[in-house]
């Protein structure tokens, strides 16, 4: 644990490649008392209309990366991060930010056990693994991805793969990771594996808090 983690509450950092079952895990985690910060749904919220990312999105993208109702255009803001080299940079530059400061805020008003950061590029955005008291990563095969994200999305094989290819692979996340919850058998298979690590964290919480 870091010095920066050790100061604060004890904090579960839960990470996994798309389709590996982050959100089924933490959905988990949460009914056991856990509580759940979810940064994907904090960027989600920044950039909906009245979002607070969304001033910033105009002044640096100009109004044709707005939508009719006021939020980011995500289809184009996307297509445009794949084409123009700096475009993914500016964007994160205007995003990190706010998405840090308001996932503290998230933070320090959750109540629950102890907390649950929910971070897909955890392993990708190295300063994450200082901020938590331990890295939790759902694994399971590229097969098992690719056919989750196929049959939840409507995504095609290639475009599921081109996805994975932009974040870490399975063998840095697990090189990460201080717990590893095994997602390739089906949904009773992570009860087991669930109960014993929320006993885990409840027990190292008490004595951390
Ligand atoms: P992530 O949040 O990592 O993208 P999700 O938790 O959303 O992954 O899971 C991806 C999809 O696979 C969802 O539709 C979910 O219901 C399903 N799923 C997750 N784990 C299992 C499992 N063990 N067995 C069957 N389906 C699963």
């Amino acid at each position: 644990m870091s010095d920066a983690a050790a100061s604060r509450r004890f904090s579960i950092g839960l990470t996994g490649g798309i389709g590996s079952g982050k959100t089924t895990v933490a959905d988990m985690l949460q009914a056991r008392g856990a509580a759940l910060v979810d940064t994907d749904l904090i960027a989600h919220q920044l950039t909906a209309p009245g979002g607070a990312a969304i001033p910033a999105i105009r002044a640096q993208f100009g109004d044709a990366f707005l939508a009719a109702d006021g939020a980011m255009d995500r289809v184009r803001m996307r297509e445009y991060v794949f084409t123009e080299p700096t475009a993914k940079a500016r964007l994160e530059a205007v995003l990190h930010p706010l998405i840090r400061s308001e996932t503290e805020r998230a933070a320090a008003e959750a109540k629950g056990t102890y907390l649950v950061f929910v971070v897909p590029l955890l392993v990708e955005s190295g300063s994450w693994k200082q901020r938590v008291s331990r890295v939790l990563v759902v694994d399971c095969s590229e097969q098992t991805q690719i056919r989750r994200v196929m049959s939840r999305s409507g995504l095609s094989e290639s475009q599921v793969r081109a996805i994975m290819a932009a974040q870490a692979s399975r063998l840095e996340r697990l090189a990460a990771a201080d717990d590893v919850i095994d997602n390739d058998g089906d949904a009773l298979a992570l009860v087991p594996q669930v109960d014993r690590l929320h006993a885990l964290y409840a027990s190292l919480a008490a004595a951390h808090d």
